[in-house]
């Protein structure tokens, strides 16, 4: 069937979105490629229809399809040797969790990682090196291939497919390649295959490369990855490298393909874990691997003597492949940062984990700022001189909040112990976060190609999966909008798309039904009630917060959207919300004060005044409007910039051609070749893989021009005018004479399968299986079985 595929492909059909044929080989080889080539043509018996889910629910017609195939799809889903051979999860019968689930099962045991689902690409992580999978070996085969498509289902497909496409047939066309999954699953691991692929195949040659001193683009654009995974990526209870931010990186090609540059935005890094650390779950890498690399001298500069306990430096003892600090170094100085300024992002980092170490008292008189631990003076003069700043004014700006009193004065009022600790805590993460974002600038700095260079891009997108956690809050909102976000753009994309050939071949659009998401979409972000907006409104108010009172606010302002419901019986306040990937649970305590993410400006002036030239920098540009009566203070919080953040990601996205990977995790132990049911139904259910195949195999994938149709199935009917097309002169006919040629094979074959053959007003064959179009024959993969099986029967 593959070699049917390519035929018809090379002569000028769509034949799917992948390579949707069983194959009945297993996959052992060293070389993935070199077994998809080796493929067999589907047998007869081999031939399987579906009754695929989409098309029962949008078509009744589909009911139609007669008893012996319904037995013969039975007989499929009970031979369960063969069913990892299915390389795309459209052509399992019937489409149902428990169906895809099996296959994906099956073709994990058999060591088959990567399946296509439709439009989409699952790759299971197998938690274990898989030797020569993605070798340098396997990346040329993908990208020499002529039809890479008909290969085994691979990363490298969507890369290649990617690739070929910027060129674009009419104009070139940016590409994305959106990969998601929950924490763990390998998005990460595999967007770093994807950059891997690309410096290699997209490389200058070598009489392009530069020969002085600067590091190769290919190199640096590596280089990011070690970096942004130092400061961004932490063990916690789900993966012992867990990035916390979203990133989206845009790799520069030149008129040639080269890759010439790249550029990174990443998106909510999750900078409370620099204070607060989960129990069993780790800092940030970089701390360790410090505290871990650091040499005797460096140690004593930046106060980090091994027999110290740091606070935020839980789990030290625990070895990770991730604590190299080599690694980072060598990286830094790669992207141009070099050993000095390192140094002093050394010594910022050092001095907040003496922070960590500075604990306060609760004080007897609340008149009276409470006092600090005496064991925390030492880590307190300790971060005052790895800071740059006085040691009295850093501890008064922790115990002292400043007041407006009147127009002209300010006074001073002494914190609670409680509120000394969140100053505390504050200052990490400010200070944190500027690193991070200054790091991210660096990278860019060293990565992207002026704009005269590069002329398209392959956008790579890495962000959070769905989450839905016991307690959930701000940070589980955003997220999971997101990824209603991104669901959203993909349903709309393949749609449209689908929408547009249809429409230009006179098809009616009425086929395809699949979950709208936008009253979710209208919940969180609709304007004026909105989660989002009446939050920030709240928060605007500026007066204590009060959950209870949002909630009833909440309740009073959303009650009409279907998407949110209530449980009057919980213990705290919260909503939950219908996500297409399933219901969470919101908490509304501190949702307010995680939205305002108030910094005190006493910290900001602080770190103005810094000796070090690097921390002073990141604060000059900072507005010191506050409380304090300087100005007015303009609230940007945090649901505001990440909706504007995905907003132009969105733009983005929309402007590009899409690619989506979703990657699933088999077990939530990492335990390598290791397959559980219930977790991986579970994805399957958050990341709508049912619907994305349905929404794949609903319509009609494969698309025909007239012509070549007749010319492979014209001996069907013995059609004298196949004898004709396929001669030396060529066929001379009109449209409609073709269309009526075409018409009466497919009626043949139809009713040979006792399915019916309805026609529209202009006599042209209609049913769940096939339309005919303008000019092309429009059918679903079933279709194609049946027109070859009837082909190799004659
Ligand atoms: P998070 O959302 O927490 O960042 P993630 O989806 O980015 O999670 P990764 O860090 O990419 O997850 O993957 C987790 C681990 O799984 C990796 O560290 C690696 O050990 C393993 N892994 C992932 N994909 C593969 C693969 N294709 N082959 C071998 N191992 C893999
Ligand atoms: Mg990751």
């Amino acid at each position: 069937m593959a070699g049917v595929k390519k035929e018809l492909r090379d002569k000028g059909a769509v034949v799917g979105a992948s390579s949707c044929v069983r194959d009945r080989e297993r996959v052992s080889s060293s070389s993935a490629a070199k077994e998809g080539r080796q493929r067999q043509p589907a047998k007869q018996h081999d031939v399987v229809v579906k009754a695929n889910g989409a098309q029962q629910t949008a078509q009744s017609s589909c009911q139609s399809l007669d008893a012996s195939l319904e037995e013969e799809v039975k007989a499929f889903l009970i031979n369960e040797d063969e069913l990892h051979t299915y390389d795309d999860l459209t052509k399992v019968s019937p489409v149902t969790p428990s169906t895809v689930l099996k296959c994906l099962q099956a073709r994990y045991s058999a060591k088959v990682f990567y399946t296509h689902a439709g439009c989409t690409l699952v790759a299971l992580n197998p938690f274990q090196p898989i030797p020569h999978l993605y070798s340098l070996d396997v990346m040329k085969e993908y990208h020499c291939a002529p039809q890479p498509q008909e290969f085994k289902p691979h990363i490298f497909i969507v890369a290649e497919e990617a690739y070929r496409n910027v060129q674009g047939q009419v104009e070139p066309t940016n590409q994305s390649l959106v990969v998601s999954g929950e924490s763990g699953a390998g998005k990460t691991w595999t967007s770093r295959c994807l950059m891997k692929y690309y410096a290699t195949i997209a490389a200058p040659s070598s009489s392009q490369k530069c020969q002085d001193t600067v590091e190769r683009i290919e190199r640096r654009v590596l280089d990011s990855n070690p970096i942004m995974e130092a400061f961004g990526n932490a063990s916690t209870l789900r993966n012992n490298n867990s990035s916390r931010f979203g990133k989206y990186i845009q790799l520069q090609l030149d008129r040639s393909q080269l890759l010439v540059g790249a550029s990174v935005q990443t998106y909510l890094l999750e900078k409370t874990r620099v204070a607060f650390q989960a129990a069993n779950e780790r800092n940030f890498h970089i701390f360790y691997q410090m505290m871990k690399g650091a040499t005797e001298e460096q140690r004593l500069e930046w106060k980090m003597q091994c027999d110290r306990q740091f606070n935020w430096l839980p789990n030290a003892d625990k070895t990770l492949e991730e604590d190299c600090f080599q690694e980072t170094k060598h990286a830094l100085e790669h992207l141009g940062i070099d050993v000095d300024v390192q140094g002093q992002i050394f010594r910022i980092l050092a001095g907040l984990l003496n922070l960590g170490n500075v604990i306060f008292c609760p004080s007897d008189d609340e008149s009276q700022p409470c006092k600090l631990k005496e064991q925390s003076r030492g880590f307190l003069q300790n971060t005052a001189d790895l800071l740059g700043v006085p040691s009295e004014e850093l501890e008064a700006c922790l115990r002292l909040r400043s007041l407006r009193a009147g127009k002209q004065s300010v006074v001073l009022k002494p914190c609670s112990q409680a509120e000394c600790s969140v100053r505390r805590d504050c200052l990490a993460k400010l200070i944190y976060a500027h690193v991070f974002d200054w790091l991210v600038a660096c990278i860019n700095k060293s990565m992207c190609a002026d704009t005269s260079r590069w002329c398209n891009f392959i956008g790579l997108l890495d962000v959070y999966g769905f989450e839905c956690f016991t307690s959930n809050n701000l940070e589980q909102l955003c997220i999971n909008y997101a990824n209603e976000k991104l669901q959203q753009h993909f349903v709309a994309h393949y749609l449209k798309a689908q929408q547009e050939d249809y429409v230009s071949e006179g098809l009616a659009w009425s086929f395809i039904q699949y979950q709208d998401n936008q009253s979710c979409l209208d919940l969180i972000e609709g304007s004026p009630a909105g989660v989002f907006s009446l939050l920030n409104e709240e928060c605007r108010l500026n007066r204590p917060s009060d959950a209870k009172q949002f909630r009833m606010r909440l309740e009073k302002e959303l009650s009409s959207n279907a998407c949110v419901s209530w449980d009057k019986f919980s213990r705290q306040p919260d909503f939950t919300v219908l996500h297409y990937a399933g219901k969470v649970s919101y908490q509304i305590e501190g949702m307010m004060e995680k939205n305002k993410d108030p910094v005190p400006p006493e910290l900001v002036h602080l770190l103005q005044q810094s000796q070090d030239s690097l921390l002073q920098s990141f604060f000059t540009e900072h507005s010191t409007e506050d409380s304090s009566g300087r100005g007015p203070s303009k609230v940007v919080t945090v649901v505001s910039k990440f909706k504007n953040s995905l907003e132009s990601l969105m733009k983005i996205l929309h402007s590009t051609t899409p690619h989506y990977t979703r990657c699933i995790k088999p077990n939530p132990d990492c335990r390598p070749l290791t397959f559980k049911k219930e977790e991986v139904i579970n994805q399957l259910e958050a990341c709508g893989i049912v619907e994305t195949i349905n929404i794949s195999a609903a319509g009609f994938p494969i698309r025909i021009p007239y012509l070549c149709f007749l010319q492979r199935y014209g001996l069907i009917v013995n059609s004298k005018m196949f004898h004709r097309s396929r001669g030396e002169n060529g066929l001379d006919v009109d449209k409609d004479t073709l269309l009526r040629e075409v018409t009466r094979i497919l009626n043949a074959v139809l009713r040979r399968h006792s399915l019916d053959p309805c026609g529209d007003a202009g006599g042209r064959t209609r049913s769940s299986m096939v339309h005919c179009g303008r000019t092309k024959v429009f059918m679903t993969h079933s279709m194609l079985e049946l027109l070859e099986g009837q082909r190799d029967r004659e």
